[in-house]
């Protein structure tokens, strides 16, 4: 059972290609499975497109959701397509987003923390004159809001969870407890850690998260899957062969993609 629960398309303004691009990309790279997951829109802005190029307009949501659920019937034969979403994760607004996710038949929603103290994590600028205590006081900051993220239960798969190194690689040897705090945290809650393999396009060139968080990741009993994070239909199903055998090597018997929200598992 071949899966990719991390896509998205030109509705968040950064993603070229259209949904079915991505779901003809799944079907010829021989997955079982395809999961559409764009970024979810700035729920709590007042404007309909707070800030275009990072996420489709308020008013794109419904039509979203119809054009997956849409595919997910035309293509039923081919491919399984499930509808999800990557939502943001704003500790003051989440119940905001709580109400517009509950009306929605989403198969599962992955929780990125993607803004600490308003920068976005992959803003190369956020990094310009970072002395080493900002860095550790960031990465802290960043390891509370996705505990938080956790907490609010509205999550079954946490997006690129080391995903502060993707420009700043030297945030990976910044060492702190949170770490461990944060793994305990998901452990608990049965929330799935995707590797995401868009790193590697980054300037970390790496997986996230790293093989050493990883590894505590599965001392703790967490769950695991799979997301290339696409922004281009060539690039799905990016590098999943290599994560699945890595994964294996760690010590992961099985991972897990979401169906109507429930866990399914898949042996390594
Ligand atoms: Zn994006
Ligand atoms: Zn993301």
């Amino acid at each position: 059972m071949k899966f990719d629960l991390h896509t998205h398309h030109q509705r968040c303004g950064h993603a070229i290609g259209k949904i079915e691009d991505y779901i003809h990309s799944a079907i010829k790279t021989e997955l079982d499975v395809i999961g559409i997951s764009d970024h979810s829109p700035f729920f709590a802005e007042e404007e309909d497109q707070a800030f275009a190029g990072s996420a489709m307009a308020k008013s794109e949501f419904p039509s979203y959701i119809s054009e997956v659920l849409l595919l997910k019937e035309k293509y039923q034969d081919r491919i399984e397509v499930l509808l999800g979403m990557e939502s943001d994760f704003f500790p003051e607004h989440f119940e905001h987003y709580r109400k517009f996710y509950s009306q929605v038949p989403f198969d599962y929603i992955i929780g990125s923390v993607h803004y600490v103290n308003r920068f976005h994590i992959f803003d190369k600028k956020r990094w310009n004159n970072a002395a080493e205590c900002d860095l550790l006081t960031e990465k802290e900051q960043y390891y509370q809001l996705i505990q938080q993220s956790v907490h609010s239960g509205m999550f079954d798969i946490l997006g690129h969870m080391d995903g502060m190194k993707g420009c700043n690689p030297a945030v990976s040897d910044i060492q702190t407890d949170m770490l461990d705090l944060t793994l305990k945290v998901i452990a608990d809650s049965g929330a799935a850690v995707e590797i995401n393999t868009s790193g590697k396009r980054k300037e970390c060139q790496a997986w996230f998260p790293s093989d050493d968080i990883l590894e505590r990741a599965c001392h703790y009993g967490i769950n695991v899957t799979f997301g290339s994070d696409s922004h281009d239909p060539q690039h799905v199903g990016y590098e999943r062969e290599q994560v699945r055998q890595r994964l294996k090597e760690i010590g992961f018997k099985h991972w897990v993609f979401f169906r109507g929200r429930k866990q399914q598992r898949v042996a390594l």
